[in-house]
């Protein structure tokens, strides 16, 4: 199986974004664009409270490690969990400091409710498939914690969002390695982006960006 060198690594919590949209991933993590709007910056609030806690907590057969660093070569990605549960199971593996085995499961924490596409899934699905590279167990399930709802939603770990995942890296990893930054493309989900005043949706619906520009280099 093709691995990827730790220089070529892509960040875990890019996938959120290629699929909400490739081209906002792109502007994030090719060009380096990064603007806040309500929903980055709530949810930047939630992932620091998340980090700022104790690291690790040990609750009877429990334990909780917060903003763990995890990693996969094979899908060449690196990011920070913001909670890995280990229950102790016969399926699990050893850790370092505590009797047994143990199971990790990722815990991912969102703002709002879930989402009507798959990325906060896949993101998960992410986390779970390099928590089984690092610790040599197979992971069946992960959870994301939605604050509005407060409720935790269990996602199965399925071969499909495998796949999927896989697929959505390996397609990332191509456009890093052209520097390839996927055209405009309009739909509803522009409306909260966090970018669209760097990618100027509504502009290049009237007309090109750099018809645009030209109009400023019109002399009268
Ligand atoms: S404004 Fe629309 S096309 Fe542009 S990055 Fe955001 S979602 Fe993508």
């Amino acid at each position: 199986m093709k691995t990827y060198p730790e220089n070529e690594w892509l960040m875990l919590s890019g996938i959120q974004h290629y699929v909400f949209c490739k081209r906002q991933w792109a502007l994030i993590h090719l060009e380096g664009e990064w603007q806040e709007n309500f929903l980055t910056t709530e949810g930047k609030i939630i992932h620091e409270r998340v980090h700022n806690e104790d690291l690790t907590e040990k609750r009877g057969d429990l334990i909780i490690c917060r903003g763990m660093r995890i990693f996969s070569d094979k899908l060449g990605i690196s990011g920070v969990s913001d909670a890995v549960e280990f229950h102790k199971s016969e399926e699990g593996a050893l850790l370092a400091g505590y009797d047994g085995f143990w199971r990790p499961i990722p815990i991912e924490y969102k703002h709002g409710k879930p989402k009507a596409d798959h990325s906060d899934i896949l993101q998960v699905v992410a986390q779970a498939m390099c928590l089984e590279e690092m610790f040599c167990v197979n992971i069946n399930e992960a959870c994301l914690f939605y604050d509005k709802i407060h409720r935790r939603e269990k996602v199965e770990i399925t071969s499909e969002l495998r796949e999927e995942v896989q697929k959505a890296f390996e397609e990332m990893h191509q456009y890093f390695k052209r520097g390839y930054t996927p055209k405009v493309k309009i739909k509803k989900a522009c409306k909260s982006c966090s970018l669209k005043d760097v990618c100027l949706p509504e502009l290049t619906k009237r007309q090109s960006v750099a018809s645009y520009y030209e109009s400023f280099m019109e002399v009268d």
